[in-house]
C-alpha cells in the first residue's frame, strides 16, 4: 500500500503544550469532517511507501513526528508506520478530530502523545476517542462553551485548550477568550507557528 500524503515539512509546533518543540510534520490526505471555516489542505498530492515516507522524515532532521490531517486514524497503514518510527527511536504525536477511538485505531495505544482537537460541527458523527494528553477546541461557534463542558466529561485529559478560529487568516482572539473567561481553568493554545511566522 502506499500512504496517501497532502505534505510532508518540518517546523515548530505551534499549539499546546508542545509548543515550540522543532517536528516534523506528515499531512494524511482525507478526513471525515467539514468543518465550514477548515483551512487545512486534505485533498492527496502525492502517495509514497513506507520506505520513502520514513527516508523523507529521516531527510528533515528531527527526532519527533507529528501525524497530522485530515483526519490520521481514517488513514491506511498507520499501525505499520508508528510502528517502524518507534524502532528508529522517534517520539511520536498524533493530532485527531476524536471521532475514532482505541478500539478503530488500536495504534494510537503506541503513540507518545494524544492532542485531541474535537470539533463543533460534528454534526452527527460522535466523538469516540475517551482519553489524550491534550484537548483543543476551536472557538468557532457562539456555543464554544457548552461545547467544552461537554468534551471534558467524554475526554479524560490532563491539559485542555481553547484555540483560537482562523476565518481565512482572520484570527478571532476575542472568541477564544470569551470562552476561557467562562470555563476558568482552561488555557489558551496561542498558535505560536502563526505569530512566528512559520507554516
Ligand atoms: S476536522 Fe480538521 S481537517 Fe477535518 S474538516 Fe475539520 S478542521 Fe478540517
Amino acid at each position: 500500500m502506499k500512504y496517501r500524503l497532502v505534505e510532508i515539512f518540518a517546523s515548530l509546533q505551534g499549539e499546546g503544550r508542545n509548543s515550540g518543540r522543532q517536528c516534523v510534520f506528515v499531512r494524511l490526505a482525507g478526513c471525515n469532517l467539514k468543518c465550514p471555516w477548515c483551512d487545512t489542505d486534505i485533498a492527496p498530492r502525492f502517495s509514497i511507501s513506507l520506505e520513502e515516507l520514513l527516508s523523507e522524515i529521516e531527510s528533515l532532521r528531527h527526532k519527533s513526528v507529528v501525524l497530522t490531517g485530515g483526519e490520521p486514524t481514517m488513514a491506511e497503514g498507520m499501525a505499520e508506520l508508528v510502528a517502524a518510527l518507534k524502532e528508529r527511536g522517534y517520539w511520536i504525536a498524533v493530532e485527531t478530530n476524536a471521532t475514532c477511538g482505541f478500539d478503530d485505531a488500536p495504534w494510537l495505544e503506541f503513540v507518545d502523545y494524544i492532542a485531541a482537537s474535537p470539533k463543533a460541527e460534528l454534526g452527527t458523527v460522535p466523538i469516540k476517542l475517551d482519553r489524550a494528553d491534550e484537548v483543543r477546541v476551536v472557538a468557532s461557534m457562539p456555543k464554544t462553551v457548552d461545547f467544552c463542558r461537554k468534551v471534558r466529561k467524554m475526554i479524560v485529559a490532563t491539559d485542555y485548550y481553547v484555540s483560537p478560529c482562523d476565518r481565512g487568516g482572520a484570527i478571532d482572539w476575542a472568541a477564544a477568550k470569551d470562552a476561557l473567561k467562562e470555563l476558568g481553568d482552561w488555557s489558551l493554545s496561542v498558535q505560536l507557528h502563526k505569530i512566528l511566522g512559520f507554516r
